[in-house]
């Protein structure tokens, strides 16, 4: 079977769906590894490495043209048109906030698995955890961007010039990427606070140093599968409010907030904003082009509010550690690829609830049962 691996198309995507150490795994169990040319130069990963890993480079054409082709976002419209009936396409694909992309795949004829809707609770499923992977890379990076935009130190420290109190930061939504970043300010020397709606992430939140914050006007948020539902109206209001009181109190703010395939809940809001001092940072891992948790944050910039606020729309933080980033997703790629198969091929097998937790479409039709109201094709 030929496994295949494609340059990303996505603006400013720099990672790569296998490094040459999983390639060498994947030659070793058996599989026709093809690289396409340059596929990991973002990522420092030179064609000289996959080849010496056993993996074959070829052209864009040739990668394509594979049993099985591995990305790590979404496909374009150009690959998209590349592929055909019976390959098999597997990356990360949000094919809960894409229906058209989900649409185009089953009418292409494509088996499309999709690594950020794995069932993260089955224990067999961890080594294939993406989003937890990237989510961790996210939150590390999110903690530095917060340090270096701060003009003050995040340490405790006692110098002949003078005594710099330690930064206060404030961590909103406590799941795999905020614990990063509690742990990593902490590292930093800040004293940390955090907070989640949902109660139970308190002991993780305490256990990696932070302390954690209850709100009187929110109750528990906790949904299915572990992860928060979205809140309702008068809950959205209640929390923003409570929150900026705690918010004008830090220096640095890092928010992490998601719901799954809903839009980022608002967390800071202009009034937020406006009662926080002048040097603070806020740092927004929710931004994303359907709004972020942060009121104004854009994907991608950076600016400062009138009263002096720094606000940093934090998307795509993994891209910007391309080598850590892409050897841990290849690691996950490569664990879900060689789960799925049997004896040298495919085996999706329809009892299993870890296959049919990331098959999208199979044979012209969506199969997923979260997107089962969809129109098959
Ligand atoms: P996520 O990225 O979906 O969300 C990040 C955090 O935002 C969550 O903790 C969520 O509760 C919080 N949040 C959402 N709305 C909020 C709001 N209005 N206010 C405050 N916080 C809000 O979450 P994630 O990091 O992908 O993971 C969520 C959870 O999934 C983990 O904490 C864990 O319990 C579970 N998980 C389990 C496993 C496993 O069992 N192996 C693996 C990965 C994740």
């Amino acid at each position: 079977m030929k496994v295949s691996v494609v340059k990303e198309t996505t603006p400013g995507e720099r990672r790569v769906a296998l490094v040459p150490e999983a390639a060498a795994k994947l030659r070793a169990a058996g599989l026709e590894v093809l690289v396409e040319s340059g596929a990991g130069d973002a990522a420092w990963f030179t064609d000289d490495s996959y080849a010496e890993a056993g993996a074959s480079v070829v052209d864009r054409a040739e990668a394509l043209s594979a049993d099985v082709v591995l990305t790590v976002s979404k496909p374009d419209a150009t690959t998209m048109a590349a592929l055909r009936a019976g390959q098999v396409l597997i990356g990360m694909l949000s094919p809960l906030t894409d229906p058209e992309l989900v649409s185009a795949l089953a009418g292409a004829g494509v088996t499309a698995i999709s690594l950020d809707m794995l069932p993260r609770t089955l224990p067999r499923a961890q080594p294939m955890d993406a989003l937890s992977s990237q989510a961790n890379i996210a939150g590390y990076h999110a903690a530095l961007i917060g340090a270096t935009e701060y003009g003050r130190f995040f340490p405790l420290l006692i110098t002949a010039a003078g005594t710099a109190r330690p930064a206060r930061v404030l961590v909103l939504g406590t799941g795999v990427a905020g614990l990063q970043a509690i742990g990593t300010a902490r590292r930093l020397g800040a004293v940390v606070s955090a907070y989640d709606v949902r109660p139970e992430t308190r002991t993780e939140a305490e256990s990696v140093g932070a302390t954690f914050i209850e709100l009187s006007s929110v109750g528990s948020a906790s949904g299915a599968g572990g992860y928060a539902r979205e809140l309702t109206e008068d809950e959205r209001e209640a929390q923003q409010q409570e929150l900026a009181g705690h918010i004008a109190r830090h220096d640095v703010v890092i928010t992490t907030a998601q719901v799954p395939g809903r839009r980022p809940p608002l967390l800071v809001s202009e009034d937020a904003l406006k009662a926080m001092a002048a040097g603070s940072v806020v740092v927004d891992m929710g931004s994303s082009p359907l709004g972020g948790n942060v009121a104004g944050s854009e994907p991608g910039s950076t600016f400062v509010t009138e009263n002096g606020v720094t606000i940093v729309g934090a998307a795509g933080l993994p891209s910007r550690m391309p080598g850590a980033a892409s050897s841990m997703y290849a690691r996950n790629i490569s664990a879900l690829l060689q789960y799925l198969i049997t004896d040298g091929a495919l085996n999706l097998k329809a009892d299993d609830e870890l296959t049919t937790g990331v098959l999208i479409t199979r044979d012209g039709a969506i199969v997923h049962p979260a997107l089962a109201t969809q129109e098959t094709v």
